[in-house]
């Protein structure tokens, strides 16, 4: 293992590989895993490998044993797309859609989710758990099933059905809390520490982020090596942007590239703490900003988007800085905007996105539009998660069948 420790996130603290917590001890803040990166460099030698298929491939960069490289499911691996028909559309050189429905329980918790349980079974844990809006509890439920773990997810009872009917399929003990996702995730901390189970909860547990920064590696792969100009994410608590970052700050020090991507976060108008915080902090000019003394500011989060729709961001620290630092912009786009990007999406690429998927397509079209992006540049939007997690939420934007007679007549009168 390459990693040497954790580094606090607010203040900076570090501790060794051995500190057995999730928080910071010194300020509470969260931590991020740290490596050597000259030891990484050496024995990457140039590049990152591309087989086995999965993000285990990975090893050098990731906190688990190798030993744990071999996984039941094939996670992450997915494929990268170019969107010319949207790219078009949206008025950009070059876009590119990074799939992550195709995960074994359809969205990119997967990655964030086998890290975790590869560390879970490092430490010995047999109970996982975790707080989720719906998809990294059917995403913990699916690889716990696949690996003989027992998993406890607490979500909001307004879950859509379809991630509650995964996470049941998958013999999950699924408690429904009458509150919302930040409520669950409070009761989900307290029985943790109660019970002693190895909790995943996003923004807790730093091994997250180290599952789902595989995504940017990937996408480096897959555009032979080359860097975009701009990588879009939906955010709700922020883990999958500060995610997305750390990846391309990784292949820098390992000397793999020699440039950053600009990080977007794209949020629901009736979402958006971390897009507020963005606004207020971000300095006029190159000025440092103290983080320790950065507050994300909690709302009233009530957006359709059930996978970003967060009151506080429990990695919004972490992604304000990665939004920040990487010189990216902050947009909010309405819950109506979020709906109609789902049906412009799927029939202009044919990958089919749950609401908050398709933010990042949503939001690409405004901030071209007030010229915070570029007509030359090239950028990738993260699907992820598949519209198939939430029917009821993308039916309002696609209309109903014709109903017809079961006869040619019939046809011949719908003048197709
Ligand atoms: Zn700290």
């Amino acid at each position: 293992m390459n990693m040497t420790g954790y580094r606090c996130i607010r203040c900076s603290a570090e501790q060794g590989c051995d500190f057995a917590g999730f928080l910071c001890p010194q300020c509470g803040g969260n931590l991020d895993i740290r490596y050597d990166y000259a030891a990484v460099a050496q024995q990457v030698d140039g590049s990152l490998p591309r087989a086995p298929g999965d993000l285990f491939r990975f090893a050098a960069l990731l906190p688990v044993q190798p030993a744990r490289a071999a996984f039941p499911l094939r996670i992450g691996g997915t494929p990268l797309y170019r969107a010319p028909a949207l790219a078009k559309r949206a008025g950009v050189r070059e876009l590119y859609l990074k799939d992550d429905t195709l995960n074994p329980s359809a969205s990119l918790k997967d990655r964030a989710s086998a890290v975790c349980i590869a560390r879970a079974r490092d430490v010995g844990a047999d109970t996982v758990s975790v707080a989720s809006t719906g998809n990294a509890g059917s995403s913990l439920a699916c690889l716990a099933a696949a690996t003989g773990l027992r998993s406890v997810v607490f979500v909001p009872a307004s879950a859509p059905v379809a991630k509650l009917t995964q996470m049941l399929a998958f013999g999950a003990r699924v408690l429904a809390v009458q509150g919302s996702y930040d409520d669950a995730y409070d009761v989900c901390l307290a029985a943790s520490g109660e019970f002693g189970w190895f909790n995943r909860s996003t923004g807790f547990n730093p091994f997250t982020r180290e599952g789902k920064k595989t995504c940017a590696y990937e996408i480096w792969q897959d555009l032979d090596g080359r860097v975009p100009d701009r990588v879009l994410v939906s955010t709700g608590d922020g883990n999958t942007l500060s995610a997305i970052w750390k990846g391309w700050c990784d292949l820098k020090a390992v000397g793999l590239i020699d440039r950053l991507p600009r990080i977007d976060c794209v949020q629901s108008t009736d979402s958006a703490a971390i897009s507020q915080a963005v606004q207020r902090v971000r300095p006029d000019n190159q000025a440092v900003v103290d983080w320790s003394a950065v507050e994300v500011q909690e709302v009233s989060a009530s957006t359709i988007a059930d996978s970003i729709s967060v009151d506080r961001p429990r990695d919004g620290l972490a992604a304000v800085r990665a939004v920040i630092e990487s010189g990216g912009e902050a947009v909010t786009v309405t819950d109506e905007e979020i709906l109609r990007a789902i049906p412009e999406m799927a029939r202009a690429s044919g990958v089919f996105a749950e609401p908050a998927a398709a933010a990042p397509w949503a939001g690409l079209k405004q901030l071209v539009t007030e010229k915070r992006i570029g007509a030359g540049e090239r950028v990738v939007c993260i699907v992820s998660g598949s519209g198939l997690k939430d029917i009821a939420g993308s039916r309002k934007a696609v209309g109903e069948p014709q109903l017809i007679e079961p006869s040619l007549e019939a046809v011949r009168e719908c003048r197709l």
